[in-house]
């Protein structure tokens, strides 16, 4: 007798009908359509429908979730959506942000989301307040969902004084991921010198927002695969955005593709945002502002996708729904094959698993 039989489904990549049988949370066997006979405390008629993995969501931001109506006026750049953001930022409350932030998770897990690693603002205004938050959520749905918690400086550690001491503080509090931002700070190494020996210190991941742009002289990734390397921390490293490698010509994209491949780097995109803010400028058509997705992989490159942003000036759109951002990552990035949709649906699950570091 076993808790759960999951009958007549298609496992990702194999085309045959299975079944799947679960004990004790775990699966016990995977055989053909009928071919195993076994009692179950309770059965779920696959009807031939896709079986996947929790969904893992790699990249988000819950505080600053559903803004739109308190905003003024849109966000015309990203710099103007930081902006506009971080003036609201000043009236979030501890209730406020956790209520917001509940019903985004709320969304995630009815859309098949299991896990997620979200991006916890710190700096002077809102002080360590949005990483209780999401402390506290990490607390009360660890049955429901593993969420990992990201100390992340949007404002910049030092355009933005006391936001150092406080990134410490953070992970002291529990925080799982030191996170950092290239373009904020004036000088990037002074930026990557504290992230990565704030990471040395406390033996934390990295997760990095970098080259948000569609500026090909953006090339932030590169500096942070060479002190990954130097650091012996491949596999722990992420970067979301990478937008302006989109931008270089084939050759050097290849290059930085094959140096991320060998630092161990997950590259995660995040096509609503990027979408929405990137190329506004030039020519229409001239840049739409994503990472080479194909590129990176066909470099070996671990690529996830990310929602990143629900209803805010970043983002004034989605429903917290992995799979509506792959359909977008798929128009826009030409995925559109077979082998395409085995692409996006590892990029939702096993991908997102190995740039978070979640074993089994
Ligand atoms: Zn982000």
């Amino acid at each position: 007798m076993i808790d759960l039989l999951i009958t007549d489904t298609v496992i990702s990549g194999d085309e045959r009908r299975m079944d799947v049988g679960i004990s004790s949370g775990k699966i016990a066997f995977v055989t053909p359509c009928g071919e195993r006979k076994t009692e179950a405390s309770r059965v779920v008629q696959g009807k031939g429908g896709l079986l996947l993995p929790g969904l893992v969501e790699p990249h988000i931001h819950l505080e600053k979730a559903y803004l739109l109506d308190s905003m003024d006026r849109e966000a015309e750049s990203l710099q103007d959506a930081i902006q506009i953001t971080s003036k609201l930022k000043s009236s979030f409350t501890k209730e406020d942000m956790y209520r917001r932030s509940l019903v985004v998770i709320r969304e995630a897990i009815r859309n098949g989301v299991t896990h997620m690693r979200c991006h916890a603002e710190v700096d002077p205004v809102l002080g360590l307040r949005a990483v209780e938050s999401a402390l506290r959520l990490k607390q009360s749905l660890k049955h429901q969902l593993d969420l990992q918690v990201v100390a992340f400086p949007q404002e910049g550690v030092f355009k933005s004084p006391g936001t150092a001491g406080l990134m410490e503080e953070a992970i002291r509090m529990g925080a799982d991921v030191i996170g950092g931002i290239t373009y904020q700070d004036a000088d990037l190494r002074e930026h990557l010198d504290f992230a990565f020996a704030l990471a040395g210190k406390y033996g934390k991941p990295l997760d990095f927002h970098a080259d948000f742009s569609v500026d090909s002289n953006d090339r932030a990734v590169v500096e942070i695969a060479r002190r990954t390397i130097a650091a012996g921390l491949q596999g722990h490293v992420a970067a979301g955005h990478v937008t302006s490698l989109g931008s270089l010509p084939a050759h050097e994209a290849l290059a930085i593709g094959e140096l991320l491949c060998l630092a161990g780097i997950s590259v995660i995109t995040l096509p609503m945002t990027d979408l929405f803010l990137n190329g506004r400028e030039g020519p229409e058509g001239h840049h739409r502002g994503l990472t080479p997705v194909k590129l990176l992989q066909d470099c070996g490159v671990n690529v996830a996708i990310g929602v990143n942003n629900v209803r805010n000036p970043f983002t004034p759109f989605g429903k917290t729904d992995p799979i509506e951002v792959a359909w977008l990552l798929a128009i826009t990035s030409y995925m559109g094959g077979k082998r395409d949709a085995l692409i996006l649906t590892n990029m939702l699950t096993h991908n997102a698993a190995q740039a978070l570091g979640i074993e089994n």
